[in-house]
């Protein structure tokens, strides 16, 4: 594993970075564009992984920013995904995967591949993930069930369906995150009415709709939401304890 030589960087001294002190642990679902703003934004100093639900643009573009958490932290970072997807983050981002082919020796992202299947639970410092197969259009791709010692939180975003056999994995949740784009019908998205007739059928204690498009005003949609179904923003800090 290769880091920078702090001697060419502002990086911090590594005894800024102490996850076990600091009492928690911290995974990033996906890494959109915008993740150096959000990290910026939410003052976030170290991340324990990153799971990724799926290869599309908006979803693995800010990938190469994970590099300065490893410049910060002073270690690699373990990513999940399915095979497919790491390869689609391999074939993307050759000069990270392969960086001893690299003309120069650049400082690039240090991270460790971790296949996740669908259906197969795997622990994460105590907490315990299960990929949970949605079809987005025709496209397979993952949620993430997560499950601590009396929690359970269901992340589930651009999905236009749910397969049969995944419901077992999305039952008895205490929050249930869902993609929910629009009003209008989307090849590839649930609509707002979609994923509340989903909420209405999972049931879990509270939901919360993602992925919303610009068309959907807080304001406007709020009020109408069903009991314990909300509206999310950038920060939202949702505390599984409450
Ligand atoms: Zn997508
Ligand atoms: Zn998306």
């Amino acid at each position: 594993m290769r880091y920078p030589d702090p001697s060419m960087t502002d990086i911090p001294q590594a005894s800024a970075f102490n996850p076990k002190q600091a009492g928690h642990r911290q995974f990033i679902i996906d890494t959109a564009f915008e993740l150096r703003q959000q990290a910026v934004s939410q003052q976030l100093s170290w991340i324990d992984g990153v799971l990724f639900t799926h290869g599309h643009a908006d979803h693995i573009f800010g990938l190469d920013d994970l590099r300065r958490f490893n410049a910060v932290m002073r270690t690699a970072i373990d990513i999940y995904a399915e095979t497919v997807v790491l390869e689609q983050l391999q074939k993307i981002y050759p000069y990270i995967f392969r960086p001893h082919r690299n003309i120069n020796p650049s400082f690039v992202a240090t991270l460790n591949p971790y296949q996740v299947t669908v259906g197969v639970p795997f622990d994460l410092h105590g907490a315990t993930w299960t990929a949970v197969r949605l079809l987005h259009g025709r496209l397979p791709i993952v949620g993430f069930r997560i499950e601590t010692a009396d929690r359970v939180l269901a992340y589930c975003t651009d999905v236009s369906s749910i397969p049969p056999e995944s419901y077992p994995l999305l039952a008895d949740l205490d929050v249930l995150v869902i993609d929910s784009l629009r009003y209008r019908h989307h090849p590839t998205h649930f609509t707002v009415d979609q994923a509340l007739q989903q909420i209405d059928h999972l049931k879990p204690k509270r939901a919360y709709l993602t992925h919303i498009a610009h068309d959907i005003v807080h304001a406007d949609l709020e009020p109408k939401l069903p009991d314990a179904v909300y509206l999310p923003h950038d920060g939202l800090v949702v505390d599984l304890e409450v």
